[in-house]
């Protein structure tokens, strides 16, 4: 089952302003920003402002116009960064098998030159 929503998470704070972050792209259902730790040249985490644990819980809670708002967002960051043409990678981790680390649902963007077949 999914863990209720934590709103002391670390995105949740960056989405509050009260952690800094490099923002590439921000709207009203989505922020974009460098991650702090990046894993490829270009590594970007795309996250929606509203309070979703994972990608389950975004598709079971968020309206339609969010969770268009934010896959729209995720194609400007793409574009925004010079990576449509040369290609990019999308990548979600969801619990504990796919580790992931921040309790509120994000993309990851890769990109700036070849990525091999996986990320870890
Ligand atoms: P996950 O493993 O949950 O999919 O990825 C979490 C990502 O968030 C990691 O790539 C990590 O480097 C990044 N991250 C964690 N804390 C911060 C932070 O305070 N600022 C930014 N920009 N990225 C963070």
């Amino acid at each position: 089952g999914l863990e209720p929503y934590d709103d002391q998470n670390i995105f949740a704070r960056i989405l509050r302003g009260e952690i800094p972050n490099k923002t590439v792209y921000e709207d009203e259902c989505a922020l974009a920003f460098h991650d702090i730790s990046p894993q490829a040249s270009v590594h970007v985490l795309v996250i929606p402002k509203g309070p979703y644990v994972s990608s389950v819980d975004f598709a079971a809670r968020a309206s339609d116009s969010e969770i268009a708002g934010f896959w729209r967002a995720v194609g400007k960051v793409a574009a925004a960064l010079g990576l449509e043409t040369e290609g990019y990678r999308l990548l979600s981790n969801h619990g504990l098998n796919a580790g992931q680390e921040v309790p509120h649902f994000h993309v990851h963007v890769f990109g700036g030159g070849p990525l091999g077949r996986m990320i870890s």
